[in-house]
């Protein structure tokens, strides 16, 4: 249930550690149980060769589509609440992960801080991202968002490489 003027989130999932679907699934169930949270979408799994040293077994990624009461702030502590109710333990950076809850976008919101940056500093350079948002943005009811296409139009000047299928970032099947 919400009420009041909600915002549209565009939130990056990963797992690489245990039953990586089964976190994913469970970031997502936690995600619509929130109060001020509803689930719009979420895009088909992907799996990804790890990125960094410490960080060893494949990813199952994907990503999910809210509208929220929420301000950008509450719905980071949101995301972290679900990281670590998911046996999340934050050690050493790229270290393999139970689940990992990202803000990549929030509306058009723009800030920097250590704390919360948005867009996601890092998602242009990630198939891992691009690749499961390209999809689910031209899902409904996403694909008749028409808030969204500014996000479209710079993912379509990506390389194809970033946005598409590829053996770096491929459709995982149950
Ligand atoms: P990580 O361990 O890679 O998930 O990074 C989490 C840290 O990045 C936390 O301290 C967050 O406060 C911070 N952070 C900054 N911007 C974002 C964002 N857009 N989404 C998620 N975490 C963020």
């Amino acid at each position: 249930m919400m009420s009041g003027h909600a915002s549209q989130a565009l939130l990056a999932l990963g797992s690489n550690l245990g039953d990586r679907a089964a976190f994913l699934d469970a970031a997502v169930a936690s995600l619509a149980a929130e109060p001020g949270v509803c689930v719009l979408a979420r895009s088909s799994i992907y799996e990804t060769a790890p990125i960094g040293t410490a960080a060893r077994a494949d990813f199952l990624n994907a990503t999910v589509a809210v509208a929220t009461t929420l301000g950008p702030e509450g719905l980071l502590a949101v995301c972290q609440r679900i990281e670590s109710g998911n046996g999340r333990v934050r050690s050493v950076p790229n270290a393999p992960r139970t689940l990992d809850v990202d803000m990549v976008f929030f509306g058009n919101e723009e800030r920097c801080s250590a704390r919360l940056t948005l867009p996601h500093p890092r998602y242009a350079g990630r198939a891992f991202v691009c690749v499961p948002l390209a999809e689910m943005l031209a899902l409904p009811p996403l694909n008749a968002e028409r808030g969204w296409d500014w996000l479209r139009a710079r993912l379509d000047a990506l390389p194809g490489g970033l946005r598409h299928p590829s053996p770096a970032c491929r459709p995982w099947k149950r």
